[in-house]
């Protein structure tokens, strides 16, 4: 039996951090196993809201690359590409584009909150108003039946669902309504203890070297109250702590918090605990980057192949929607 398919890109802002990882990546790599999975580094994406300079997005296509593979994204068991590669998908945005009224678009909440954050960025522009629409093309390209997303992302898919339904309700029935899978993401918090973001600049990324890593942990906010090594702590509002969460293990943690509490462990003892787990813990994820960067034509080689794959779909299906629309089918 054919395996579901599912679609999910993300955009090339440079090497992965641990929030992404366990955001999105983790769950991919599941996933992988189940699903007919198409991945995409969403170049044109990245040009609505950064296309004044794009000297570094060929690096960061890479990095994006580097990481998905490293941490476990698998090319003989999803298809990983970049979406600039696969031109149906453009043909595809402008069909729908002709059929997504305007305001759609402009009620997108997640529209209307980049507005805010990007203020003062110049993208009053026609390819950002539309990228929901794009970012719905990206997922009926494949006719998905599922997206992973986190709840935040239920809006944009609300969006794909209606320009889905309207094709069809106009032209006869063609793609299915993507739903949503959804993945239960852990929001890692950084080195300041707000959300783990490249933004913040309190990231741990998954390239770090170890050195890097206990530099970073070392500098994390722990609980203000405590002076001396001695002072009883609090690990609820410590950063640190939270981090030992995710990556300590259930008995060494409980230890820690039962220390910190009686004040017989100090913060820099701590995390430099907290740093030799995640240094295991990245141990194998940086280990196989290496190996990868070193091997940069066999990087591009798989996304060669991935946008091959990923073509071969997308011209299926921009094919069937032609003929609908009674345009000229090519391939007679
Ligand atoms: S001992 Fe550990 S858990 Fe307690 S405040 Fe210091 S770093 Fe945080």
């Amino acid at each position: 039996m054919a395996k579901d398919i599912i679609m999910s890109g993300m955009r090339p802002t440079g090497k992965l951090h641990l929030g992404n990882y366990f955001g999105a990546l983790e769950n991919w790599v599941k996933l992988q196993n189940e699903y007919n999975s198409f991945h995409a580094i969403v170049d044109w994406h990245a040009l609505t809201t950064a296309y004044e300079d794009t000297s570094d997005l060929q690096q960061n296509i890479m990095d994006v690359a580097l990481d998905w593979l490293s941490a476990g994204l698998d090319p003989d068991k999803c298809t990983i590409y970049v979406q600039s590669e696969v031109k149906e998908i453009s043909e595809l945005f402008l069909l729908l584009s002709m059929i997504t009224p305007l305001s759609w678009l402009e009620r997108c909440p997640t529209y209307k909150d980049q507005l805010k954050q990007l203020e003062g960025k110049n993208i009053a522009n026609y390819g950002f108003l539309g990228y929901p629409c794009l970012m719905a093309t990206d997922i009926l390209v494949f006719k998905a039946g599922y997206v992973p997303v986190g709840e935040d992302q239920i809006p944009h898919l609300e969006l794909s669902r209606e320009i889905a339904r309207r094709f069809n309700h106009i032209y006869g029935d063609t793609f299915p309504e993507p739903e949503a899978l959804l993945t239960e993401a852990k929001v890692l918090p950084g080195l300041d203890g707000r959300k783990m973001s490249k933004s913040y600049e309190n990231a741990i990324y998954l390239s770090d070297t170890p050195e890097e890593i206990q530099k970073k942990v070392g500098t994390m906010i722990t609980d203000p109250q405590r002076i001396r090594k001695d002072d009883p702590g609090d690990p609820g509002v410590c950063s640190a702590y939270a981090l030992h969460k995710v990556f300590t293990k259930l008995t060494e943690l409980e230890d820690t918090a039962e220390k910190c509490r009686g004040g017989a462990i100090g913060c820099v003892a701590c995390k430099r605990n907290l740093a030799k787990n995640l240094i295991d813990f990245l141990e194998p994820i940086r280990a196989k980057r290496e190996e990868l960067v070193a091997r940069p034509d066999t990087v591009r080689d798989i996304l060669s192949e991935g946008a091959r794959k990923a073509r071969e779909a997308a011209a299926r299906t921009l094919e069937e929607a032609r003929k609908k629309m009674n345009l000229n089918p090519r391939s007679e």
